[in-house]
């Protein structure tokens, strides 16, 4: 059995209004993220650590086509576990952090491994999610951006 192991980080602006989504959850209907697709931070750290660990670069060099980046990240996420699987990787675990000073990241955690467990037809028992603040220092601190951090483990029989 090959055994890899992949990071993903990702970090998006935080603004006022609009819908803020992560791990496929919405938050917050008053704040959003900035950037591609809905800005999922977290499902965007996780794509690129299951990338890292297969081998296969990152998440622009296959969401790069404009009319992928208005797919939900959840369905990149999907996409992303179909191009891993076709290489004959399996996936053993997943763990992240969000780090995040606005919000208090447990109370939707349950929420988000399920929504991930769903889309990857992975046991919860595989998927961890934790939050983190700042103390309020530096752009997270002050509520100007979310960041993720993610790892995970994949095999190949
Ligand atoms: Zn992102």
């Amino acid at each position: 059995m090959i055994n890899s192991y992949g990071i993903g980080l990702d970090v998006h602006k935080l603004k006022e209004g609009g819908d803020l989504i992560l791990g496929g959850i919405i938050i917050s209907k008053n704040y959003s993220l900035e950037g591609d697709s809905d800005a999922d931070v977290l499902t965007h750290a996780i794509i690129d650590s299951l990338l890292g660990a297969a081998n296969l670069g990152d998440m622009g060099h296959f969401f790069n086509d404009s009319t992928e980046l208005i797919y939900s990240s959840l369905q990149m996420l999907k996409k992303t576990d179909n191009i891993i699987k076709q290489n004959g990787w399996i996936i053993n675990n997943i763990d992240s952090t969000i780090i995040c000073e606005k919000f208090k990241i447990f109370n939707y955690s349950n929420m988000m491994k399920s929504k991930i467990s769903e889309t990857l037809k992975l046991n919860t028992n595989k998927i961890n999610i934790k939050g983190k603040s700042t103390d309020g220092l530096g752009f997270i601190g002050k509520n100007e951006g979310i960041s993720a951090l993610a790892i995970c483990s994949i095999y190949k029989k």
